[in-house]
């Protein structure tokens, strides 16, 4: 599947959502272009730690199976849905092995109930592949060009198109380089290691170094720390500098491991870049290869948080 034929091929009316451990977005998606979209403040992430797996699932299958419905009533012709997941998508059988930021939701089967409530071909891609391809598509490349999209939400996605081709992984775990370990006993995370990149470089990481340095504070959102941060807040602006310095930190080995000359940001946290990038400049010039200083082009994402929906719609949503 590259973007060409995609482009070519499907003038079909297809729903993407992007589920995420706070929002979750729909929208109807025809060619590239998002006809209708909404967001829901879903919260996932809290829930699945305050009720047991099982719970957990119905309310987020109730949740999914409610927001396409509504885009099924708007455009009854919509053919097929595309879901992108904040987890680890089993390439094989298309069941969820793990979620690091919705614990519980161990081995799960998201498409079966749907597909059966809805009446409908529902597919399933890993949220950051999913956004990485979205971005490619939206932005019209025509060769087959590399990217790395990095998602900077509730945790850190990573999406990888390889010579125009999304790369899942063998295993569907290609790309999962919020979980690159950048400190050696750091912070637990989700996935059952200490010190992974996006306990620091997320919005939920911003909100953990806030409450570090500043003492209390737990379960400040990364927006109002963004808030304070403009305010002058000088411990405000040092978790923005972290989340920068651990994202380049990351960035630096993977591209050591797959050289790509294009970085896409995107995700809530991208919207306040201007207070990480020049921590995040200066570690990444620091930590690349020397070959490669200058050369690494990055852009914040400029779909308005629509690339997520666009890739899940065209890359999973099933096709006839
Ligand atoms: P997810 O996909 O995991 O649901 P999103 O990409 O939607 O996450 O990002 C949501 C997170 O981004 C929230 O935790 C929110 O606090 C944070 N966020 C939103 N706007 C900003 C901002 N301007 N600055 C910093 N963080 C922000
Ligand atoms: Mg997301
Ligand atoms: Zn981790």
């Amino acid at each position: 599947l590259t973007s060409s034929n995609v482009l070519e091929k499907n003038d079909a009316y297809l729903i993407g959502v992007d589920v995420g451990g706070t929002n979750l977005r729909v929208g109807v998606i025809q060619q590239c272009n998002v006809v209708w979209a909404e967001r829901i403040h879903a919260d996932f992430s809290a829930f699945c730690r305050t009720h047991a797996g099982e719970a957990a699932l119905d309310s987020i299958l109730d949740t999914l199976a409610r927001a396409i419905r509504e885009a099924q009533t708007r455009y009854p012709a919509v053919c097929a849905a595309g879901i992108g997941f904040p987890g680890f998508i089993d390439p094989m059988t298309r069941r969820i092995i793990q979620s690091p930021n919705l614990p519980g939701l161990t081995d799960v089967d998201l498409l079966t109930p749907l597909s059966k409530t809805l009446n409908l071909p529902v597919g399933i891609e890993n949220d950051a592949l999913a956004a990485a391809f979205g971005e490619y598509v939206v932005s019209g490349q025509e060769h087959r060009e590399s990217l790395i999209y990095l998602g900077l939400g509730t945790g850190v996605g990573g999406g990888l198109i390889l010579e125009g081709r999304p790369y899942p992984g063998t295993h569907g775990v290609a790309m999962e380089v919020g979980h690159i370990i950048i400190e050696s006993d750091g912070r637990p995370c989700g996935c059952g290691n200490r010190g992974c990149m996006e306990q620091y470089a997320s919005a939920s990481g911003v909100a953990l170094t806030y409450a570090e340095l500043a003492g209390g504070w737990q379960g400040m959102d990364s927006s109002l720390v963004a808030a304070l941060a403009r305010k002058g807040d000088t411990h405000a602006s040092r978790a923005f500098e972290r989340a920068g310095e651990a994202l380049a930190q990351g960035l630096a080995t993977i591209l050591k491991v797959v050289d790509v000359s294009r970085v896409v940001i995107g995700g809530g946290m991208s919207q306040s870049w201007d207070l990480m990038h020049a921590a995040f400049r200066d570690r990444l010039e620091a930590d690349l290869i020397p070959a490669l200083r200058g050369r690494i082009h990055i852009d914040v994402s400029r779909s308005a948080d629509q690339a997520g929906m666009i890739g899940a719609a065209m890359l999973a949503a099933p096709r006839a």
